[in-house]
């Protein structure tokens, strides 16, 4: 297996090598775990930011993606969090909201996406005077404005209250409930992101029961800024995918690795992993050394993701980039897509629609998926 090889001596440079690069474009993604309020367009945020008559940090489109790259290498939470306040503070206006949720799903299918799903917390515009039902309209409008295969995951915050929590969860299961209609997104799960030390989802339990019963997809923050154990304990409360879940690395090697293993076979259980993301926050000192390479080898169902395409400066065609030089190749890459297409929530013909473009790209290029 490729991505058990050691880095090469590219490793340090700041680009990956142009054919590595070329291989990266070219690769069908498929994306699911961006966040709307990290992935906005640095043009967008300042017309967005101009146009409410809020202070920008940074008065051009250069010095504003510098003013963010700086937050997302502070080491800091709390500065990487401010970055956040801003974005928010730019988007709530239902036509805002509308327009950041297409502009992801075209700047998507422009980095050769087939699937998305994009997620957001619609509560935390509701300070800024719109109801989430309005966010949640607006955000839905835009993301079906693009011919991209998309659909949206509702967001809680964990150090939220719990009636906060619960009127989240309302919001994405009326939404859900509503009648499909072809070309138009839908919510299509629910996750708990935020703080996770000291917010264990286990104070949910009931909640994200109900959210299961009513055919919401469910996906938990875990394992990310916790112990590896939270991606087990996710598990058990449900969740079919963990975002993040890098700490699960750390339980490899101690007793009752291959029964854990064998529970995340079992619930095929997928993890979103952002490798870039993780070392902005710390979850990972380097590409080299990171949690990834050794979860592949013990064959969990795993997919990259961008997470936050913002604050990381980062799209999905270079983070597959990141990855090809890393040491995995263009066939590890091509699994973990269609590992990604069949964990995805979205309806079985749009995930069928994605699994196939992989295979017919796989054709041209003479590549075969790693098998597992
Ligand atoms: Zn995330």
């Amino acid at each position: 297996m490729s991505a058990a090889t050691a880095p090469t001596a590219a490793a340090g440079s700041p680009n990956p090598p142009a054919d590595l690069q070329r291989l990266a474009r070219r690769l069908p993604k498929v994306l699911l775990h961006e966040h709307l309020d990290g992935g906005l367009r640095v043009a967008t945020l300042l017309a967005l930011l101009r146009a409410r008559g809020l202070a920008a940090p940074a008065e051009d489109e250069e010095a504003l993606a510098a003013w963010f790259d700086a937050r997302a290498h502070a080491g800091s939470l709390e500065e990487y969090l401010r970055g956040f306040a801003l974005t928010v503070a730019a988007m709530a206006t239902p036509e805002a909201l509308e327009r950041v949720a297409f502009e992801a799903a075209e700047d998507a299918r422009a980095e050769g996406c087939v699937l998305a799903e994009f997620r957001i917390a619609p509560l935390l515009f509701e300070p800024h005077g719109i109801p989430g039902e309005v966010a949640v309209a607006a955000l839905l409008a835009g993301l079906s404005r693009s011919a991209l295969p998309s659909g949206l995951i509702v967001c809680a915050m964990r150090h939220e209250s719990d009636t906060q929590i619960g009127r989240a969860a309302d919001l994405a299961l009326q939404f859900h409930a509503q009648p499909e209609q072809a070309g138009t997104a839908r919510v299509v799960g629910f996750d708990l992101a935020g703080p996770e030390a000291g917010w264990p989802a286990t104070r949910h339990a009931a909640l994200l029961a109900r959210v299961r019963a009513g055919g919401l997809g469910l996906t938990l923050h875990a394992g990310e800024a916790d112990a590896g154990e939270q991606v087990l304990e996710a598990v058990r409360l449900g969740a079919q995918r963990i975002g993040h879940g890098v700490r699960l690395a750390d339980l490899l090697d101690a007793p009752g690795a291959n029964q854990a293993l064998a529970v995340l076979r079992r619930q095929q259980v997928h993890l979103e992993i952002c490798p870039t993301s993780n070392l902005h926050t710390g979850a990972a000192a380097s590409l080299a050394l990171h949690p990834i390479h050794a979860l592949w080898r013990a064959g969990v169902s795993l997919s990259f993701h961008t997470d936050n395409q913002l604050m990381s400066r980062l799209d999905h065609s270079a983070e597959a980039a990141n990855l090809l030089r890393a040491g995995f190749s263009g066939s590890d890459l091509l699994r973990m897509g269609l590992e990604a297409a069949e964990a995805s929530f979205l309806p079985e013909a749009a995930r069928q629609v994605a699994a196939d473009a992989l295979q017919v790209w796989a054709h041209q290029e003479g590549l075969t998926p790693t098998r597992r």
